[in-house]
């Protein structure tokens, strides 16, 4: 399976992208974690990202070029399939890594949407800060990560949609249920996916459960 990741700060991307990447015995390519190691083993590239981090900003794109280079050979040499988490974070990245990924005929079959209201996540990462102690899980730079994801981020949702490869789960419930419905999603789509032709796949929103099993009681 090649997936990718899409959701706001503090929705669980890490969690679930761990679980799917051990499920599947597939590389999982973390982004915010491969930056956050330059910066504690402070190399180079770490003195050049922390400010951004730090300040809940994007790294410049040509920074994390550079710096996820070696994790896709990583996932070239492992066969191909990968978990996608933290990037793409802007339309330019979405397209970049699109014409990448097809010229290598790697494209992502499914990209996740973890949906998580501003709320939810906001009190998730404040009491991820008091365990973890994240530079950038402090309130005001929580307020720019989730104002660059509705700005930056979000907006590339429609063009997965468009190209029926996303699937939106409720990231507001508990890991372990979230956890469940991707794994179960992810097995019934991997023996078809690839079979279907790309203008046959339709966008799949399993949110819209939730309101209607409550009303069932
Ligand atoms: P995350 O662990 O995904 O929350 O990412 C932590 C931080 O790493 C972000 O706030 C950004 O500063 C940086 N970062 C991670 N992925 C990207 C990306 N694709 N583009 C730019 N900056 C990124």
């Amino acid at each position: 399976m090649r997936i990718g990741m899409i959701a706001p700060p503090g929705a669980g991307k890490g969690t679930q992208s761990a679980l799917i990447a051990a499920h599947f015995n597939i590389p999982h390519i973390c982004t915010g974690e491969i930056l956050r190691d330059h910066v504690k083993r402070g190399t180079a590239t770490g003195r050049v990202v922390s400010g951004y981090l730090d300040r809940g900003e994007l790294v410049p794109d040509e920074v994390l070029c550079d710096t996820v280079h070696q994790a896709l050979n990583d996932v070239i040499a492992a066969g191909g399939d990968f978990v996608l988490d933290g990037m793409p974070r802007t339309m330019d990245q979405a397209r970049a890594i699109h014409r990448v990924s097809t010229e290598l005929g790697m494209a992502a079959d499914v990209v996740l949407h973890l949906k998580a209201d501003d709320e939810t996540v906001r009190q998730r990462m404040l009491a991820r800060a008091a365990v973890e102690h994240r530079s950038d899980d402090t309130e005001p730079v929580i307020e720019r990560r989730l104002a660059l994801y509705h700005q930056m981020t979000e907006p590339i949702l429609a063009w997965y949609a468009f190209r029926g490869i996303l699937v939106t789960v409720d990231a507001t419930r508990t890991a372990a249920e979230v956890g469940r419905e991707i794994l179960g999603v992810l097995e019934v789509l991997r023996p078809v996916i690839r079979n279907v032709p790309e203008k046959m796949r339709r966008p799949v929103d399993l949110t819209m459960l939730t309101p209607a099993m409550a009303q069932r009681g």
